[in-house]
């Protein structure tokens, strides 16, 4: 059974339905993230399923109990389900070791110290339990946030922006330790963010989010192979969309070359397409009678980031090993692997 199920709900404010409905579903155990730009109403999602927003249709359920519908609102306290907040919502007045026992009153007071002593080890934070919030780092800070969340166990855990605070090279480290940390006790998680990266470092499934509704729900690895359309491949990763053209039932045209498919493509002859080109479709092969020129370079270490310009004037992105060291101005021979290559209809 799932853990999670949340059905084609709608949440609105006055006139306006910020979420329309909105399905998905979690298995206990997986981490699931919400991926959207601001305003696309993660957070009214997060707040609905933590019993905070009120349902205008569908319905919630967790572990088959139906807990949100139109006419049902099971209080918050009573839904087992924690939160951790963009800016952490610590208790100031309060030790570290304070902030995780918040949510620990009914535990006997020994029983209690063991599972905050548990829950600090786990977050690396086992030495500071008697340190103020405020001689905390950013990082350090979002982490007893984590803690104090996790020591009632939750059944499902909603993070809210968790790493927003932090900056960008701490974000990623610590995703992935959050990941770690979610698989090492069990929990369930929905982690809500603007930031891919992010999403990519934590999350088994992501749905991605715009204007209210999920317009893909899939692995990390599917929505940037896969995408569902233009929207969500723009939005997962780097690209460019090239114009093309069905010229045969299985064979796309474009300004550098042919695609040709096993089964027929879902478009009539002649009707206009798009070929997404990712920065790592391209490789640099000087042999190649395929020709552009590079127009900008970035230096990231073991790989420059190229921008190419072909003779249409359109530009391409191409991420190639740091040994390819091109100077600008100069054509360079490129090559495609067209069977990876993802089409659009226009
Ligand atoms: P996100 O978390 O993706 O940035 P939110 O869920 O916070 O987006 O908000 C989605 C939309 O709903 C926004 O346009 C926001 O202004 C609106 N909204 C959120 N909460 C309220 C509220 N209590 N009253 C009115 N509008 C709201
Ligand atoms: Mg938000």
């Amino acid at each position: 059974m799932s853990l999670l199920t949340v059905e084609n709900i709608s949440i609105g404010f006055e006139a306006r339905n910020v979420v329309a409905g909105l399905s998905f579903q979690l298995q206990p155990g997986e981490i699931a993230c919400l991926l959207g730009a601001s305003g696309c109403g993660k957070t009214t999602v997060l707040r609905a399923i933590a019993g905070f927003e009120s349902l205008r249709s569908g319905s919630i359920a967790l572990n088959g109990e139906q807990v949100s519908a139109p006419d049902k609102q099971i209080p918050a306290q009573l839904r087992g389900v924690g939160m951790v907040f963009q800016d952490y919502a610590l208790f100031p007045h309060l030790t570290v070791a304070g902030n995780v026992a918040f949510g620990l009153r009914h535990l006997a007071k020994s029983e209690r110290q063991i599972r905050v002593q548990q829950m600090l080890d786990m977050v690396g934070l086992g030495e500071l339990g008697q340190r103020y919030v405020h001689e905390l780092s950013g990082g350090q800070q979002q982490r007893v946030a984590l803690a104090r969340a996790l020591a009632p166990q939750p059944r499902l855990l909603l993070l809210d922006e968790p790493f927003s605070n932090l900056d960008v090279e701490l974000r990623e480290r610590l995703g992935q330790e959050v990941r770690a940390i979610l698989k090492q006790t069990g929990t369930t998680a929905i982690l809500v963010t603007h930031d891919q990266r992010e999403a990519f470092a934590v999350a088994d499934q992501i749905g991605v989010m715009s204007e209210g509704r999920i317009c893909q729900w899939g692995t990390p690895y599917d929505l940037y192979h896969e995408p569902a359309d233009r929207f969500v491949a723009n939005f997962i990763g780097e690209g460019v969309l090239l114009p093309a053209r069905l010229t045969a039932p299985q064979c796309i045209e474009f300004e550098l070359g042919q695609i040709c498919r096993t089964a027929p493509v879902e478009c009539c002859v002649g009707c206009e397409m798009e070929v997404l080109i990712r920065p790592d479709d391209i490789q640099h092969n000087d042999a190649s009678s395929l020709k552009a020129r590079v127009l900008a370079k970035a230096f990231r270490g073991a790989q420059f980031l190229y921008t190419l310009g072909l003779p249409s004037g359109q530009t391409l992105l191409s991420l190639v090993p740091s040994h390819h060291n091109h100077a600008i101005g100069e054509d360079i021979g490129i090559e495609l692997e067209m069977d990876h290559l993802i089409v659009f209809k226009k």
